[in-house]
This record gives C-alpha cells, sequence and structure tokens, in this order.
C-alpha cells in the first residue's frame, strides 16, 4: 500500500478542534488508500512553557533531565490524537521517538538521528492502525530520552518519510506554504508552489521560520518530496523537491539580520594562514557564516567572516588567537550588519544576474560591505538599517511576485555521487560528501583599492557582462580606509576581454590597480551538511594547507565549499582534500 507521513506542527494540535481536523486529514488519506504515519509536534507553546517550568526550579538543569522532560510535551499531543482517532472510529497507537526505533546520538538537545528500526511502524501499519509517533525525540545506545533540537519534529518527519520509504510527506504548519521572501517584509512575497532541495538550502534563512534546516538536507539525501502546507486551509502548499519549477535567475531572497563581521588583516599569504583561522574558530565554537579571501597582494592577505552577533566575543578572541599562530597580523570588527541572499538555479546559465542585482541595490544607495557568490545564490553584506530595502529592491527587481511563466524544469539533482556518499554513511544524519571537484578552466581577475562605495561592483559587473564574460566567483573583502578589494573568476579563454574591458574602467579610479592570474583552480566540496556540521572548513583548508597549497580566494555557501589555488598547488590540494573527506 502507498504511505503518507503527515506532520503536525505546534498550532496545528494546539486546540481540540485542530486535533480533530489533523485527524480527519489522516482519515481522508486512508480512504485515499493510503497507509499513514502521523509525526506530531508539542501542543501550541507547550515546550515554552516545559522550558519558563524548568528555569523556575533550577537553574542549569542537566540536558538529560531537559530532555526527558521536553519529550513530553510531544507524548501529549500524540497519545491525545491517537484518542481522537480511535473516537473517531479510525484504529491507531501512539508511540513515542523510541517506542518508534527511531536511534540516536547522545548529544542532549541537539541530537542527530543516527538509525531507524521500522519493524514495529510496520507491524502496526499491516494490523491496519494508523501510527502516531512523537517528533522531535529519539533515545540514544543507551535508552535516554534525547531531543533533536527546537522545531526538530520537521526532521523526525522526514527521516521517518526516507526510512519507511514514503511516497509522500506533507508538513502541516501555520502558514500556506514557502514565500519568495519574508511576507512581513515585503508584502508583495508570493508563494511558490515549487521549489528544489539545494534553492530551499541556500535559502535556509528564508526557511528556518517554516522548518527544521536539517529536514532539508535529510530529504535531500534521501530524495524525500516534501509538501509544506497549511493545516488551516486546502491550498496546495510548496513542494519542495529534486525538481525546481522556475528557470528565472532568482527565485526568493533570503535575509538574515544581525550579523558582524570579523577580519584579520596583514596576514600573510603562505599556506596554513588560513587552516589555522578555522582551526582556532572550530575551536571555541564559533559557526562561521560567510567567509571572504581575495587574492593577496604585496604578500598580505586579508580574511573577513561573518558571525551572529552573540558569537562575536568568541570570535574576536579565537581571532586573536590565529594571530599569535599565524605569527602577525591584526584583528577588527564591524557590527550592524544584515546578510542579503538571493538565490535561485537559473542564474547559473544566465549572464549578468550579479551585475543586474548589484546595479539594483546602487541605485537605492545601498553599500555592500562584503560578497560571496555560490553556483546559484548571490550573498551581499549590508548595513542592518538598509536591510529590509536591499531584500525589498532584488525581490522587485527580479520581479518575484509575478508567478514564473516558464514551464516547470524538471531536472534531476540527485547525482549517483551523492547516492553513493549517503549509502556509505553510519549514522542518517552524517555529513555526506558527494564531490570534490578541481575546475582548471578559470582565470581571475582582483581589483584592489577601488573605492567603498555603492555602485563600484556594479560597474564592475556590467563591464565584464558588457564584454560578453560570463563570471562565475565573485568575492568583495571588507573595505578598508574608504577602499575596497574585488575578485572575479572567469573562463580562462576571456582572460584578455576581461582585462581589457576593466582597464577601461579602472580609468576612472587613479588609486586602483588589477593583477590577473591565468593559472589557477578551484577546489570544491560538494555535500549535505556542510553548514550544519562544524568543522568542514577546518578539514578543508586543514587539507589545503597539508599540501602546502597557497589560498587565494574562498567562497561558501550551505551546499559548497570552494578555494581558488595556484594550479600547480591543485593536484595536491585535490588528493588532501579527497582524503580528508573520503572521496574518490
Ligand atoms: N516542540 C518542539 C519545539 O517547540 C519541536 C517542534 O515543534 O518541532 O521546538
Ligand atoms: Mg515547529
Amino acid at each position: 500500500m502507498p504511505l503518507i507521513v503527515q506532520k503536525f506542527g505546534g498550532t496545528s494540535v494546539a486546540s481540540d478542534d485542530r486535533i480533530r481536523r489533523a485527524a480527519g486529514r489522516a482519515i481522508e488519506a486512508r480512504e485515499r488508500g493510503f497507509d499513514v504515519v502521523m509525526v506530531v509536534s508539542a501542543r501550541g507553546k507547550k515546550t515554552d512553557e516545559l522550558l519558563a517550568a524548568a528555569a523556575a526550579l533550577c537553574e542549569s538543569p542537566p540536558d538529560r533531565e531537559m530532555d526527558a522532560l521536553l519529550a513530553t510535551g510531544e507524548q501529549e499531543s500524540a497519545a491525545l490524537m491517537a484518542m481522537t482517532l480511535v473516537g473517531l472510529g479510525c484504529p491507531a497507537i501512539s508511540l513515542t521517538g523510541g517506542q518508534a526505533g527511531i536511534r540516536t546520538d547522545e548529544s542532549h538537545a541537539k541530537a542527530r538521528v543516527a538509525e531507524i528500526d521500522r519493524a514495529k511502524i510496520e507491524r502496526h501499519l499491516g494490523e491496519g492502525r494508523v501510527v502516531i509517533v512523537c517528533g522531535f525525540q529519539g533515545v540514544d545506545r543507551d535508552g535516554n530520552t534525547t531531543t533533536l533540537g527546537r522545531g526538530g519534529s520537521d526532521t523526525t518527519a522526514t527521516a521517518l518519510a526516507a526510512a519507511l520509504d514514503a511516497d509522500e510527506c506533507e508538513i502541516y504548519t501555520d502558514v500556506e506554504g514557502i514565500f519568495t521572501t519574508d511576507p512581513r517584509k515585503v508584502p508583495s512575497a508570493r508563494q511558490m508552489p515549487r521549489i528544489s532541495y539545494d534553492e530551499m538550502l541556500e535559502l535556509a534563512s528564508l526557511g528556518a521560520g517554516v522548518m527544521h534546516g536539517r529536514s532539508i538536507e535529510f530529504a535531500k539525501k534521501f530524495g524525500v518530496p516534501l509538501r509544506v502546507r497549511s493545516s488551516l486551509t486546502d491550498g496546495p502548499g510548496t513542494l519542495i523537491s529534486e525538481a525546481s519549477g522556475d528557470g528565472r535567475p532568482v527565485v526568493g531572497v533570503a535575509l538574515v539580520e544581525k550579523e558582524s563581521r570579523v577580519s584579520l588583516d596583514n596576514i600573510p599569504d603562505r599556506p596554513g594562514t588560513i587552516a589555522a583561522v578555522f582551526d582556532c574558530m572550530a575551536e571555541a565554537r564559533v559557526a562561521i557564516d560567510m567567509v571572504v579571501q581575495n587574492v593577496g597582494i604585496d604578500g598580505q592577505a586579508r580574511v573577513s567572516f561573518t558571525v551572529c552577533d552573540d558569537d562575536l566575543a568568541s570570535a574576536l578572541a579565537a581571532g586573536q588567537a590565529a594571530i599569535e599562530r599565524i605569527g602577525s597580523g591584526a584583528v577588527s570588527q564591524r557590527v550592524g550588519l544584515a546578510k542579503v541572499s538571493a538565490v535561485g538555479r537559473g542564474m547559473a546559465s544566465q549572464a549578468g544576474v550579479a551585475a543586474t542585482l548589484f546595479r539594483a541595490l546602487a541605485s537605492a544607495g545601498i553599500n555592500i560591505e562584503m560578497i560571496t557568490t555560490s553556483e546559484i545564490k548571490i550573498s551581499a553584506l549590508v548595513p542592518q538599517s538598509r536591510a529590509t530595502e536591499a531584500v525589498q529592491v532584488i525581490h522587485e527587481t527580479f520581479e518575484l511576485e509575478k508567478p514564473s511563466e516558464a514551464p516547470l524544469q524538471v531536472v534531476a539533482e540527485g547525482s549517483d555521487s551523492l547516492r553513493k556518499a549517503v549509502e556509505s554513511l553510519t549514522d542518517l544524519e552524517d555529513i555526506a560528501v558527494s564531490d570534490v571537484r578541481l575546475d582548471r578552466s578559470q582565470a581571475s581577475i582582483t581589483l584592489t583599492n577601488v573605492p567603498d562605495e555603492p555602485g563600484v561592483v556594479a560597474s564592475v559587473l556590467e563591464a565584464v557582462a558588457e564584454g560578453g564574460v560570463p563570471v562565475d566567483m565573485i568575492v568583495q573583502n571588507a573595505g578598508f580606509e574608504g577602499r575596497a578589494n574585488v575578485s572575479l573568476t572567469y573562463p580562462r579563454e576571456r582572460s584578455g576581454d576581461c582585462a581589457a574591458t576593466l582597464q577601461n574602467l579602472m580609468i576612472g579610479w587613479p588609486e586602483a590597480t588589477s593583477a590577473s592570474e591565468a593559472a589557477i583552480a578551484k577546489l570544491t566540496v560538494e555535500g549535505v551538511g556542510l553548514r550544519s556540521h562544524t568543522g568542514v572548513g577546518k578539514r578543508l583548508f586543514g587539507a589545503i594547507a597539508a599540501a602546502e597549497a597557497n589560498v587565494k580566494m574562498i567562497g561558501t555557501s550551505e551546499i559548497n565549499v570552494s578555494a581558488v589555488l595556484r594550479d600547480d598547488d591543485a593536484s595536491a590540494a585535490a588528493a588532501q582534500a579527497e582524503a580528508a573527506f573520503g572521496v574518490k
């Protein structure tokens, strides 16, 4: 029989009426011929209430007891759901995470799913019951109750759908689906009919309010299509799957407010420095978000990265530790920033997207503090005070309020290498590195000392686009004394054209200089879980340092991390990286 997993979030089980409504959805699905597994969250604000109850009695409750307490919220919902179904004449049984066969690792409060024993669920389904599983929880090897982190019921649902090979997985929530951007910030935001896993992962912050990020990683790894829909209406919701619904260059705009930037200046441009930075951050458990380094000039490099405001103090201390390990340099910071990201798979194949985006921001007078790109994402750091406006401007420029006229694009993303990586995982939520790739077809150019003001990057990208040169990576580092550096990579055979177009532009910037390099190679590590697992940067840049290769440029995203190296060093670095990530 076909199987459906239906997950109901806290608001969807908050009242008796809503529990009845959810039960009705399960009965409907059975009438359509499905076996039904339901996953439920704690009712309404229950988890917050339990947290407050703990805080009232103990200043820092043991993690183990906290998990034992929080897990009761989901148990209440599951038992109530089961009784409701039975009362409606539908056989049903509730199972805790442990009873349902969900085994996690030992890390309380942020446990990861290790394996799922499907026997018990299958037995109950076989006996004609709806099985209701408590979301957000599991047990470790010792039988202790663990929880997966706030919002973790989505991950329970996706994990069960993967393990049971479900035909559908519906995530019922209190919004209609995934929107092109936050509708509270941009009223013309539109609900998307569908979006691909990669786009959704890159839009993490957009989805963050709607879905647990790890559930998208799970879904991508195991090819589980997710439908996010409202439990209160009959709208079709948004389908998250391997297929992208939109051929447009940008499908959504995400915003992360409250980022701070840390820069390490005047560090020596030599092998091992970046590895030292990542080591120190990993030791201090600082999660780095955007990271940029451009090509070093005069033997000196500048690395900048962003952290959430809460991590700033630790990041500054870890930055100082890195400087001491490296032997020279200085740490600086800038607070009050926000990250705006435009995402779309179409941008990989369309020229001039970045030029259009940065021109639009420049026309609004918004200065860009830092830029990183991946194949399907452009992220810009802007002043927090201009962030909402930046999102609006990008949303308008790419006309995201209008439905796409392009026909549905059904492009499979699931690569054989990802499937292989997933098959060899010991724990289901382990990081799955699918590829270590070396691209030796590109060249780079770095413009140093360009004015740090709105419109400069736009002019650079427009000039390059007018010359017909497609750009791959774009990196702009933090401005320094009113000056900024911009580095681009593009096809090597277009080196001459690119340098020529930019020469003209640079006549207007007498203090700026440019340096082209033809013999570069881009090393990319690709996979699922690169961001949610810490230490990926540490491993990659450690491997590059072990090959004694110098890092020229860095680009990071949710789905890959790239480093630009000297072409001569690239093979050795790739071999070290393959060994570090266990890929061949
Ligand atoms: N009840 C948990 C929370 O509030 C898990 C969930 O809702 O998914 O975070
Ligand atoms: Mg939730």
